[in-house]
């Protein structure tokens, strides 16, 4: 068995580990580039959601260097979501590829059927193995989300454009080799400290603040946000990501026990406009752009796959959050067709308006 995922961020540094520490061959898909989005918007419907085309490509490519057999979330409504492994099964079958497809369900959906699928993944394994071994995908993923965010402190700063993020990717490298728990701590203390040696110039006056909520494909995963962070951090902006790997794990494939203390908070933030699961993140954006609001964030930047039903939902009522709460924010839906120049061109709009409403502030002394 030679097994591929799909890219969602760093998401493939912990899942090669826990394979290849399970004794599974990994194939790890070529890093997305056009060709990949081509490929898989190629292949796949027109109506489904940016992910999914972008998952093809993905799977395609991997299948062209030797995988056969692809590891696929699954998902339980009401969005889409669920039905991704399915329409991918049936493209590969009609494009000629005798792949298999193992989809893990999440507890939720059928307990059982997740635990065959994991012993099946992990070589019938003992269950001490695996749950050491996915202990230490954890270790890692609790670590790449800590180096994130502090990527994100340093990159407004930097002297020299794109140090932090070269700093940043050489402290992927080191967690790719990491396959001790003292591994991965020292991976990450390494990584820090590469962080830290990025030269900082002083910064003058503090820095715009803006919060990324929505669709957690597009907030992960660089290509596909047209690397919304890294342009933002290099105009000079402190931006703060909603959601994280860790914390999305916590709060869905963990009992409740676990569950991270803002899940509640981010829920009653939205209450008053929205009082249910409508799928994917949709309900946290609005929630984290009332929070984001509540801690003097400069705005809000929102963005999802076009078409995607949670965060339309989200999209139709964030303006009314915005007046109410007087945050300035943006929607960027986002698919194969966007393109960085326009992009920029409304980024830099939006930056202009939230640095003036700082400003009118500092002028009527409410700053
Ligand atoms: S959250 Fe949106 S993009 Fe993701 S699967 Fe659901 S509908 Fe598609």
């Amino acid at each position: 068995m030679k097994v591929t995922f799909p890219h969602m961020g760093p998401l493939w540094i912990p899942l090669k580990t826990v394979f290849e520490e399970l004794g599974t061959e990994v194939v790890v898909p070529p890093p997305i580039t056009k060709k990949t989005v081509t490929l898989g918007v190629r292949h796949s419907p027109e109506f489904a959601c940016f992910p999914l085309k972008v998952n093809m490509g993905n799977f395609i490519e991997a299948m062209e260097h030797g995988a056969d057999t692809i590891i696929m979330a699954g998902g339980t409504g009401p969005c889409r979501f669920g039905y991704y492994a399915e329409v991918q099964r049936e493209v590969l079958l009609d494009l000629g590829y005798n792949s298999e497809i193992i989809v893990l369900e999440p507890p939720q959906g059928s307990l059982r059927g997740l635990l065959a699928n994991i012993k099946r993944i992990a070589n019938h394994k003992s269950w001490t193995e695996i749950w050491k071994v996915i202990q230490l995908g954890w270790q890692q993923i609790i670590a790449l989300d800590e180096l994130h965010k502090l990527s994100l402190k340093i990159r407004i700063s930097e002297k020299e454009k794109g140090a932090t993020t070269k700093a940043y990717e050489k402290a992927q490298v080191l967690m790719v080799d990491a396959r001790t728990f003292a591994g991965v701590a020292q991976a990450l203390e390494e990584g820090k400290e590469l962080l830290h040696s990025v030269n900082q110039k002083q910064l003058i006056q503090p820095p715009l603040k803006i919060g990324i909520v929505g669709e957690i494909y597009m907030v992960l995963e660089p290509y596909a946000n047209l690397e919304i962070e890294r342009t933002l951090g290099e105009m000079g902006v402190e931006v703060d990501r909603s959601i994280y790997l860790g914390h999305w794990i916590k709060e869905h494939l963990l009992p409740k026990v676990f569950q991270p203390k803002d899940v509640e908070e981010i829920k009653r933030a939205a209450l008053n406009y929205l009082d249910h699961f409508v799928g994917g993140h949709g309900l946290e954006s609005v929630g984290q752009t009332i929070l984001y609001s509540q801690r003097n964030f400069d705005g809000v930047v929102h963005i999802l796959p076009f078409t995607c039903t949670p965060e339309i939902v989200a999209q139709s009522i964030l303006p009314e959050v915005s007046k109410d709460y007087q945050i300035p924010l943006i929607s960027f839906s986002m698919d194969e067709h966007s393109g960085r120049a326009g992009f920029i061109t409304r980024m830099e709009a939006f930056l202009d308006l939230l640095s003036q409403k700082r400003e009118s502030k500092k002028l009527s002394g409410a700053v």
